[in-house]
């Protein structure tokens, strides 16, 4: 089903969880078991990420076919045209298409770090132009990422925005957005969407903190504020003691995802980092309190 639809029918809002193909085999063995874990949690549906320049076009595809067909799941396939031609998202769309998936989630991705990547000199500069041209070709439905506190390169926010709603007006039909932890900043900016005549629906990314390092990495690369309330709670645990910093995690996500569904949130995304621990915390808790 196609997510719009998905949204359409369902009577509570939505939980769902971001994965990533593995990249070991000692990774494969434990996403095998995440899978199994928050399959069991019944999600509306998951999310498959895509490495830029088909660097996991292979895994992502194997990834996708395994939750869609071997566990029952419903998949939305995100995809990173960065560095790819024509021919190539064709090929890797058309497959997609092929396998049953109905809905994709379309990025431009950045320049692969690991390895020299050489750009097809005709591949897309920018996520609008993907949409546009997925659009007439497919009849996926369309997903876009935004950014509640501004993409990092983005010259303003009011730009960022601009480009957004270009992204929509080629024919995307749901946002989601990345992590965010003041949900200030994703109340503010699904009103400034909706000041700017953006109408699809804006999905929240939900990042629970798993380490400090991987908090400070990811932050770092994507630009979201690690607010005084996060390092502070942190600063209040007991030094290395990660189980207590995954529970805190836990407890700041529960708190946001609240606060989110109270106030109207379509549903909840949840980047899992291919982990399960803090992702069962937060829907368990959401589900005592009957939000879900
Ligand atoms: C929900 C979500 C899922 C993601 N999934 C993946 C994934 O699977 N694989 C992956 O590699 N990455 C993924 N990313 C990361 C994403 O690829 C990066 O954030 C990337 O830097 C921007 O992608 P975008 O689609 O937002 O780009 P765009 O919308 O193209 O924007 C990129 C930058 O260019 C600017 N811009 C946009 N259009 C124009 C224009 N016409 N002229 C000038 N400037 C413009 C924007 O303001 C922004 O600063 C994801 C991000 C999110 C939030």
């Amino acid at each position: 089903m196609k997510l719009i639809d998905i949204w359409n029918s369902s009577p509570k809002p939505t939980i769902s969880f971001e994965l990533f193909p593995a990249r070991s085999e000692k990774a494969a063995e434990s996403l095998e078991k995440t899978i199994d874990i928050l399959a069991a949690l019944k999600p509306d549906f998951v999310s498959v990420t895509f490495g830029a320049g088909g660097s996991t076009r292979e895994g992502s595809r194997q990834l996708i076919e395994k939750l869609k067909h071997e566990k029952g799941l419903e998949v939305i396939a995100y995809f990173a045209g960065f560095g790819l031609g024509p021919k190539d998202i064709v090929a890797v769309l058309d497959n997609y298409q092929a396998i049953g998936i109905e809905s994709v989630l379309a990025v431009r991705g950045d320049t692969p770090q690991e390895e020299k990547f050489e750009p097809h000199p005709d591949s897309l500069p920018y996520a609008s132009d993907l949409v546009a041209f997925i659009r007439p070709r497919y009849d996926f439905c369309i997903g876009v990422a935004g950014y509640p506190e501004g993409h990092i390169d983005a010259p303003s926010k009011e730009k960022d925005l601009e480009y957004l709603k270009l992204k929509v007006d080629q024919g995307a039909d749901y946002i989601v957005t990345n992590y965010f932890y003041d949900n200030r900043y994703f109340f503010d900016f699904v009103e400034r969407c909706r000041g700017i005549g953006i109408q699809v629906p804006i999905l929240p990314g939900v990042m629970p903190i798993y380490s400090v390092k991987m908090m400070e990495m990811l932050a770092g690369m994507c630009g979201a504020t690690i607010t005084d309330e996060v390092r502070q709670g942190i600063t209040a645990l007991a030094e290395g003691d990660k189980q207590a910093l995954v529970a805190f995690g836990i407890e700041f996500a529960v708190r946001q995802c609240v606060e989110l569904l109270e106030a109207g949130a379509p549903g909840l995304h949840i980047y899992t980092m291919d982990r399960s621990k803090s992702a069962v915390g937060v829907v368990n808790r959401l589900r005592d309190e009957g939000l879900l």
